[in-house]
C-alpha cells in the first residue's frame, strides 16, 4: 500500500457481503481497503451450500418451528442443538426469537424478506456476470424431498406463502420426481421442485473470483484485525489492533458473525449469534446430483459443485468460541447414504462454520445510530451469499447518498430495541 494512500470506503470483512460490497463501490470508482483478519472467504463464505436461494422468504422463527424445535431438541446431534453450557448466554436470543414467530412478527419478516429476496434475484446475476463469472451459476433450481404425506403438509402452509408472493414452484411425485432426481431412496414420495433458484459452482471461487474483480478496480486488501471504528467528525475512523489508525468517508461493517463486537463500541448493541453450521464435501463422482437437493425434514441439503458434493446443513447455537462437533456432519453423511442408495462417502472433507444471525431472520443493512458514515452490512444469516450482491448494492446506494433500492426500515441497526 503506498504511503500517503487515502480511502473513500474501508469494508470490514473479506466474506462474500464485504467482497460484494468493495466490488460494487470500486466500480462506481470509489477508493477502497478492505481489512480483514484471514484473508478472502475463509470463514462463513468459504464453505456455505452454494445456494442463491430466491424462494427461501420464510424466516426460521416461525409458529411452526417452535413447535418443530422442541422436537428436535431432544436429540443432541438433531438438525437444531443448543450445547448446554451455552445455554445461558443464548437465552436472551432465544427470548428474541420466540417473539419473532409471533404472527406480527413473522408477516412483517416475510415481506422484508421478499424485497430483499427481489433485489437480491436482480442483483446476484447481474453482479457475478460484471465480475466476470457468469460461468459459475447453475440454473437448474432446487428439489425439496419429502417422504411420507405427513412431512409434505406440513410444508404445505410455507409453499402458499410463496405462492402469494409470486414464486413459482412444481409439486412433484412419481415418474416426475424420479427424473429430477435419478437414483432416490423409495422412501421419497413427494417432491417440490423450485426452477427460480440458482447454485453457484463453489461459492469459496465465487466469493475470491468477485474479490479479484474488486482489486482489479483498484480497490485494495489488507490481512489485520480491526480492533474498532469511531467517529472522527463527518468521517469514520477505523482502528487496528497494533493500535493504528486509518480514516475514511464511509467506513462499512461487514465482518459476519464478529460484527457485533464491533457495533457494540458504537453503542449498537445487536443481538447477532451465530447459526454454526456442518458439512462434508465428497470428492467429484460420488452420486450424479442433477440439481439442489433439499431435506426439509432433516434440516439439510445435498448441493453438486465443481469441487465435489456438498452435504451439510444443522444448526448448532454454540457460539464462537467453542471446537467443531464434526459427529453433526457424520450424521448428515450417514443419512444421505440411505437417501441416496449407491453414494460413495469415502474421501470427504468436513467444515464448519459460523452463520451470522439475527432472531427475525433479516440482516442489519444501514446506518449505525453513531454516525450516518459507518455503515451495518451483515447478519444474513442462512442467506449471506444469496443477499450479498442485494447487500452490495444497497450499501452502495446510501455511500453515494442516493435513495435506496427499498425501505431499509425493516433493516434497522436499532429495530430490537423496542422489542419484548
Ligand atoms: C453450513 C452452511 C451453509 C450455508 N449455505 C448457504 C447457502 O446455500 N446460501 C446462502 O446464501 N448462504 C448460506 N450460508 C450462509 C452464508 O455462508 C453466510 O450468511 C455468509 O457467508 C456470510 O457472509 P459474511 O461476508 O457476512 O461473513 P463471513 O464470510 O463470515 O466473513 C466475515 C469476515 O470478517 C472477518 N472479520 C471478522 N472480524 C474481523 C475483525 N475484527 N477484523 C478483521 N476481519 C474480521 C472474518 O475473518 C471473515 O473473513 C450457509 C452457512 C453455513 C454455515
Amino acid at each position: 500500500m503506498s504511503e500517503g494512500a487515502s480511502f473513500d470506503v474501508i469494508v470490514i470483512g473479506a466474506g462474500v457481503v464485504g467482497l460484494s460490497t468493495a466490488f460494487s463501490l470500486a466500480e462506481v470508482g470509489k477508493r477502497v481497503l478492505i481489512f480483514d483478519r484471514k484473508g478472502m472467504a475463509l470463514e462463513a463464505s468459504f464453505g456455505n451450500a452454494g445456494a442463491l436461494a430466491f424462494s427461501d422468504i420464510l424466516p426460521l422463527a416461525s409458529p411452526r418451528i417452535m413447535r418443530q424445535a422442541l422436537k428436535w431438541l431432544v436429540d443432541p446431534l438433531g438438525p437444531l442443538s443448543v450445547p448446554p453450557l451455552y445455554f445461558p448466554r443464548i437465552a436472551p436470543w432465544l427470548l428474541r426469537f420466540w417473539r419473532a414467530s409471533w404472527r406480527d412478527r413473522y408477516e412483517a419478516s416475510i415481506l422484508a424478506q421478499v424485497a430483499l429476496m427481489e433485489l437480491a434475484r436482480d442483483e446476484s446475476e447481474a453482479l457475478i456476470g460484471r465480475a466476470g463469472l457468469s460461468h459459475a451459476i447453475r440454473s437448474d433450481g432446487v428439489l425439496h424431498l419429502y417422504e411420507n404425506e405427513a412431512q409434505r403438509a406440513a410444508a404445505q402452509p410455507g409453499w402458499l406463502v410463496r405462492e402469494r408472493h409470486g414464486i413459482a414452484f412444481e409439486p412433484v411425485a412419481g415418474a416426475r420426481l424420479a427424473e429430477l432426481q435419478p437414483g432416490l431412496s423409495q422412501q421419497f414420495v413427494a417432491g417440490c421442485f423450485v426452477p427460480g433458484w440458482k447454485t453457484v459452482s463453489d461459492p469459496h471461487e465465487v466469493a475470491v473470483g468477485i474479490g479479484k474483480a474488486a482489486l482489479e478496480r483498484g480497490a485494495m486488501l489488507r490481512i489485520v484485525e480491526v480492533a474498532g471504528v469511531e467517529r472522527a467528525g463527518v468521517r469514520a475512523r477505523v482502528v487496528l489492533s497494533d493500535g493504528e489508525t486509518l480514516e475514511a468517508s464511509h467506513v462499512v461493517i461487514a465482518a459476519g458473525a464478529w460484527s457485533h463486537h464491533i457495533s457494540r463500541q458504537l453503542g449498537d448493541v445487536i443481538p447477532l449469534e451465530t447459526e454454526r453450521g456442518y458439512n462434508t464435501t465428497l470428492p467429484p463422482g460420488a452420486f450424479d446430483i442433477r440439481r439442489q437437493l433439499v431435506f426439509d425434514a432433516h434440516g439439510f441439503v445435498v448441493t453438486p459443485l465443481s469441487t465435489g458434493l456438498r452435504i451439510g446443513g444443522a444448526v448448532e447455537l454454540g457460539g464462537l468460541k467453542a471446537g467443531p462437533n464434526f459427529r453433526r456432519s457424520s450424521i448428515m453423511l450417514e443419512k444421505t447414504k440411505h437417501f441416496l442408495p449407491g453414494l460413495k462417502t469415502e474421501g470427504g472433507l468436513q467444515w464448519m462454520g459460523f452463520r451470522p444471525s439475527l432472531p427475525d431472520s433479516l440482516p442489519v443493512i444501514g446506518p449505525s445510530t453513531r454516525s450516518p458514515r459507518i455503515l451495518y452490512a451483515f447478519g444474513h444469516g442462512h442467506l449471506g451469499l444469496t443477499q450479498s450482491a442485494a447487500t452490495a448494492r444497497l450499501v452502495r446506494d446510501l455511500v453515494l447518498g442516493q435513495p435506496a433500492a427499498i425501505d431499509l426500515a425493516p433493516f434497522r441497526a436499532d429495530r430490537f430495541r423496542t422489542w419484548m
